[in-house]
């Protein structure tokens, strides 16, 4: 536990005069002969790294939501209409959608911040109806990394997994548990327009069935 010079503390094994023994059963270690001033100052240095650690990680929550604010779009409601709408397939993946992209995705890393500073990650997604687009447009973190998924399809799904789930378009209502499937195979288009195929389980395969849903005007509440 401690790596101190030799000349700062003794008794690392077997104490040998019986007050070394009675010390020994007390604290495990003979604490008194430590030099406790060593201690201390490395505790300062680990406890002047976590604040250190602290105040960068709000500089760069500052900085992510200052530049997110450019581009970041409210979050639609529930009851708003276009939750409850069939999206409409992307039949070109032209600027306009590049930047719809972009913008889902600026607004996902805000709403999910806690997540994406902690895990570096987003276990999150947002489909393009929550931004009142009725498109079939899905952006989430996966696999630790951000994906965008045009026109999303499962092609394969099987067995059952209990995933819980909340949604950012419902914030006040409570998270519940969802029987989702345990795995699914999706296709879809990334925004090279090329054809992918992605293989999900568990919790990533429920973050995906709950965010077509999305595309097929169907909330998680409906499914509790
Ligand atoms: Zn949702």
């Amino acid at each position: 536990m401690f790596s101190l010079k030799p000349g700062n503390c003794v008794s690392f094994g077997w104490p040998k005069t019986e007050y070394q023994r009675a010390d020994f059963f007390n604290w495990g270690l003979s604490i008194n002969h430590i030099n406790m001033s060593a201690v201390w100052s490395r505790r300062g240095i680990i406890q002047a790294g976590l604040i250190g650690a602290a105040g960068l990680t709000s500089l760069l929550t500052a900085w992510i939501i200052l530049q997110s604010k450019i581009r970041r779009l409210p979050v639609v409601q529930f009851p708003d209409p276009v939750l409850r709408q069939t999206a409409q397939p992307i039949d070109t993946i032209d600027d306009n959608i590049m930047h719809l992209a972009k913008q889902m995705i600026a607004t996902l890393k805000v709403r999910a911040l806690p997540d994406f500073l902690m895990k570096a990650s987003l276990p999150r997604g947002l489909s393009a109806p929550q931004i009142g687009v009725s498109k079939r447009l899905t952006v989430c973190g996966l696999h630790g990394e951000l994906k965008v998924l045009v026109n999303p399809t499962i092609v394969e799904k099987s067995g059952s997994y209990q995933n819980r789930e909340y949604c950012l378009s419902l914030p006040t209502y409570p998270t519940h548990t969802i029987q989702r499937s345990e795995y699914i195979r999706l296709q879809y288009l990334d925004l090279q327009s090329r054809p992918q195929t992605l293989v999900a389980a568990r919790n990533s395969a429920g973050l995906l069935e709950h965010e077509i849903d999305h595309l097929n005007g169907i909330l998680y509440i409906d499914r509790v």
